[in-house]
């Protein structure tokens, strides 16, 4: 059975609102799919796995943040290695500010991001608060929430993850309509809730990337009948469920 090594960075600090339901997500997703996912939990000070196939951080408070970004920093060449090599890995609300190039708190702290996004974020007084769906050409509809102060900005030549589409969603600051942003194989984004359970095609990428990295072609030679049929209920158990949110 063909191994995929996932690393859930920084799983005691930075979980909020769910966000470890993206690391069951990809678990779950590859099983079905016939692999053998591996999940490696990184704290601070934690050696890297042996393999990295695909990396998944989540969001936390301004404190979260402290508390991590001197770990972040030693491991900052890498992820910068790793991301400019494809490795697959999607970043919420707090990891997607400290890929950026750096973020200011409101309390006028400013932590230096790594850099691997072309974003930068600035926290102001009144917290980006909902429930959010924007479109992406590559993924279609993104369904998620989001609850943050800072506010990112991109820089010219950055990518977004989407635009976003619900009347009542800010997305990356509130006024340009951009959400999230992407450079290589890595995705930075507000959505939590958690993403990639109502999200599948955004997990499909990460795992598929993952795989193609690691092995050459993503299959499902080793997929049994039974998993494709759980995964087919699955798929769509959660379209009609996005439909109902969208
Ligand atoms: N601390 C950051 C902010 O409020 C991130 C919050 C989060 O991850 N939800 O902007």
């Amino acid at each position: 059975m063909r191994t995929i090594d996932v690393v859930s960075l920084y799983p005691k600090d930075m979980n909020i609102y769910g966000d470890s339901g993206n690391v069951l997500t990809v678990r779950r997703r590859l099983e079905l799919y016939g692999y053998a996912p591996r999940v490696h939990m990184v704290d601070q000070d934690d050696p890297w796995p042996e393999h990295v196939d695909v990396i998944l951080g989540g969001g936390g408070q301004d404190a979260g943040q402290r508390k991590v970004i001197d770990d972040l920093h030693e491991r900052a060449d890498d992820l910068r290695a790793m991301a400019a090599d494809g490795v697959p890995m999607l970043m919420i609300c707090g990891m997607y500010q400290l890929f950026g190039e750096y973020f200011k708190t409101i309390d006028g702290d400013r932590m230096e991001g790594i850099g691997v996004l072309g974003a930068y974020t600035i926290g102001k007084p009144q917290r980006l608060i909902g429930n959010l769906v924007e479109h992406s050409d590559e993924f279609g509809d993104i369904i998620g929430y989001e609850n943050h102060s800072g506010q990112t900005f991109l820089r010219e030549d950055a990518e977004p993850l989407g635009y976003v589409k619900s009347l009542d969603g800010a997305g990356n600051n509130g006024s340009d309509d951009t959400e999230g942003a992407r450079a290589h194989n890595v995705i930075g984004t507000y959505m939590h809730g958690s993403l990639l359970p109502k999200n599948p095609a955004v997990a499909d990428f990460l795992i598929r990337r993952a795989v193609e990295r690691r092995y050459g072609a993503f299959d499902t030679d080793e997929q049994t009948p039974e998993q494709r049929q759980t995964l087919e209920h699955l798929d769509r158990v959660i379209r009609s469920a996005r439909h109902v949110a969208a």
